[in-house]
C-alpha cells in the first residue's frame, strides 16, 4: 500500500516536471522552404545566430511586412522596426500569434527565444528593454526573414 503510494507520488512528480518541458518542445519544426541555405537551416532549426551587422535588413526602412523565410508566415510590420544598434533587425512588437516563446538557458543566461508559430523555426530572442509601450525588443536573425515591401 505504502509502496503504491510512493510510486504514485514519484509518478506525478515526474510528470509535473517533465510534461511542461515536453509541451514546450512540442512545437513541430518543419522545413517547408527546400531552398533554405545552410546558414538559414542552422539558425532556424539548430538555434544558431548570424553574425551581427551581417544582414541587409538592418538598413531596410521601407513600408511592408517581414515574413518567415521558411513558411512565409507574416511576422512583423515595418512600423514596429527600429534601430537597436545591436546589429540585428529589431522590432518592438510582433504581429498577434506570430510566435511561440520558450525559455533558453544557454550560455549561463536566461533568455526568451521565440519560434514561428506556424513552422516552429527559431527566429531570435525577445528582451524587455524595447522602446515601445510594451517594452519589448524582438532581436531577429535577418536570415530568417523575407521582407515584402508594400
Ligand atoms: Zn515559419
Amino acid at each position: 500500500m505504502r509502496r503504491k503510494f510512493l510510486k504514485l507520488i514519484s509518478f506525478s512528480l515526474f510528470y509535473s516536471l517533465v510534461l511542461p518541458i515536453n509541451s514546450l518542445l512540442a512545437v513541430t519544426k518543419k522545413i517547408i522552404n527546400k531552398n533554405l541555405s545552410k546558414e538559414q537551416r542552422e539558425i532556424m532549426f539548430n538555434e544558431g545566430t548570424e553574425r551581427p551587422f551581417s544582414s541587409d535588413l538592418n538598413k531596410e526602412k521601407r513600408k511592408g511586412f517581414y515574413h518567415c523565410a521558411n513558411c512565409n508566415n507574416k511576422l512583423f510590420a515595418s512600423t514596429s522596426k527600429f534601430d537597436s544598434g545591436t546589429g540585428w533587425p529589431s522590432f518592438s512588437e510582433a504581429l498577434p500569434g506570430a510566435f511561440k516563446t520558450k525559455t533558453d538557458y544557454k550560455f549561463g543566461m536566461v533568455r526568451t527565444e521565440y519560434h514561428c508559430a506556424k513552422c516552429g523555426a527559431h527566429h531570435g530572442h525577445v528582451f524587455n528593454d524595447g522602446p515601445g509601450k510594451n517594452g519589448k525588443r524582438f532581436c531577429n536573425n535577418g536570415l530568417c526573414l523575407i521582407f515584402r515591401p508594400e
